[in-house]
């Protein structure tokens, strides 16, 4: 059994009864090119709105955290970059109900801008638009906005529907505005849930750590989770051991659109994996059984990137990260890595520091180690020097990502380019070896060179092919001859010239590829 009878009665009951929805918080989620702000804005807020001594000086990065504006509140969901957000979309989660679209005021419109613009319309939820920067003397906010328009969105100042306001995260100019605009769009959406119900909602940061063992943070989307709820998620379940909100308090019981943070379950589930209550362990185990096995029918992330065609190369790659969260916004960003011709394939990702088993399967299965903002160890670090293993970290997924692609690049067969330099008239064969002819002729076109390419042409067909390894011109030795002028030379690897062929000569440079 997974629900308890009385909670399915109250649940039906309720659907019956629409007058039981209360009023829910809005979540808003941060989307927008790197580097244009999106970490300043949720610091300056963060830092503003929650007082010190409320989080006790500290503000521990959970993944989400709530700030008050004018007596309401709003969650903000503080993901690394909206990777992560599209991560959580790919597993069928609708996170947000706001998304605050940033913008810098001197750079306008960049890739990761119109890749936001797009996952926020396919999500169909609102967009704010903060235009960052402000305080920048090269801040031009009225071409950003013309820019957005030549992009489907546009602003009300231009006759549109999309709020924007111009901001600085550095100043604070216009951040109580942005505020203000978010809790009226959240008003106008009515926004609704019900809190009587057992809770149900998505993960969205989660991690291990030898301290607490698995802390997942959990943004609830309905009902109310209590500090004794056995919950389950696809991967992981367990009994609550503790519940805490934001600034690390520790809370009894948490409505809709709380994040919250909660130890006990006995895996680290995946970033945007849904939530429920269960009625006990059993029920709760058996869901975990169920979709684990679905995905092994269906075909996980493992097996998916075992199936290589022979004919193609690949990378091999191990990635650790801090949380599951930056785990998830990495391999997201994978797919958008071309694979017609070279393969990306991660034989392991996992939340955690580096560990001597990481290097040792580094060698084995030949793959590069790849870590996002966590350390090696010492003794790994030692290991992987002696085993000759390159540790690569970073701390922006946009640079890991590049970094990936580059090392793909290097896989590429380089392109060759074929450069002809000029043609030649033969005019006579002297000598015919196996695999070798001496001829003479006259340079018809551009100049010929030695240790140059040729193919022979007859009726302006190939019929041969080889390689000048000997020039002379006047009987003596020639680097070069050029248009109108006759000389000898020894062909390599051609034996069917004869005297009318045309001899077209040519160099191939290669030119290294990019993913
Ligand atoms: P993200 O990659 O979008 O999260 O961008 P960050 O928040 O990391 O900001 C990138 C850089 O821009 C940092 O050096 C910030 O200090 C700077 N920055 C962010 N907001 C502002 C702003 O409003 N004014 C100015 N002058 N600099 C800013």
């Amino acid at each position: 059994m997974r629900y308890n009878k009385a909670v399915l009665k109250a649940m039906s009951d309720n659907k019956k009864q629409k007058n039981k929805l209360e009023v829910r918080l809005p979540v808003v989620v941060i989307l927008g090119h790197v580097d244009h702000g999106k970490t300043s804005i949720l610091d300056y807020i963060r830092k503003s709105r929650v007082a010190e001594k409320e989080s006790g000086g500290i503000t521990q990065h959970i993944g989400a955290y709530q700030v008050d504006c004018q007596n309401k509140k709003i969650t903000f969901i503080d993901t690394p970059g909206h990777e992560a957000f599209s991560a959580m979309r790919s597993r069928g989660a609708k996170v947000a109900d706001i998304a605050v679209l940033v913008v810098a005021a001197e750079e306008g419109i960049k890739p990761q801008t119109k890749e936001a613009i797009q996952h926020i319309k396919k999500t169909g939820i609102p967009m704010v638009v903060a235009i960052n920067k402000i305080d920048r003397q090269e801040a031009q906010p009225e071409k950003v906005k013309k820019e957005l328009s030549e992009n489907d969105v546009l602003v009300e100042s231009l006759g549109g529907d999309v709020p924007s306001v111009n901001v600085s995260a550095k100043t604070g100019q216009g951040i109580d505005e942005l505020l203000e605009i978010i809790t009226l769009v959240a008003e106008i959406k009515e926004l609704k849930s019900d809190p009587n119900q057992l809770a149900t909602g998505v993960v969205i940061e989660s991690k291990h750590s030898d301290k607490r063992g698995v802390t997942a943070t959990l943004l609830i989307k309905d009902g109310t989770l209590t500090n004794k709820d056995i919950v389950g998620t696809d991967s992981a379940f367990g009994k609550i051991k503790t519940m805490e909100d934001f600034r690390s308090q520790p809370l009894q019981s948490a409505g809709p659109s709380t994040p919250v943070v909660i130890t006990g379950l006995n895996q680290v589930p995946q970033v945007g994996e849904k939530f429920l209550v269960f009625d006990n362990l059993d029920g709760a185990r058996t869901r975990v059984a169920k979709k684990t096995a679905k995905r092994d029918i269906a075909g996980g992330d493992s097996k998916e990137v075992l199936v290589v065609e022979e004919d193609k190369k690949v990378l091999n790659i191990i990635l650790k990260a801090d949380v599951a969260g930056s785990l998830e916004a990495i391999k997201e960003s994978f797919k958008s890595i071309p694979s017609d011709e070279v393969i990306l394939r991660v034989l392991k990702s996992e939340v955690g520091d580096i560990t001597e088993s990481d290097i040792k399967l580094a060698v084995s299965g030949q793959a590069r180690l790849i870590g996002f903002r966590i350390k090696a160890g010492s003794a790994a670090k030692k290991i992987a020097e002696q085993k000759k293993v390159k540790i690569l970290t970073f701390d922006i997924i946009y640079e890991l990502i590049q970094v990936v692609r580059e090392m793909l690049s290097k896989l590429l067969e380089p392109e060759t380019i074929r450069h002809e330099l000029g043609q030649l008239k033969v005019l006579a064969v002297f000598r015919t070896e196996k695999d070798s002819q001496i001829i003479g002729g006259r340079v018809i076109r551009g100049k010929i060179t030695k240790g140059v390419s040729v193919d022979v042409l007859r009726n302006s067909a190939k019929i041969d092919s080889g390689r000048i390894t000997q020039l002379q011109r006047n009987k003596k030795d020639a680097d070069e001859v050029s248009k109108d002028q006759e000389c000898g030379l020894l062909v390599k690897g051609a034996s069917k010239i004869e005297k009318g062929d045309t001899l077209v000569v040519y160099e191939e440079k290669r030119k290294k590829r990019e993913i």
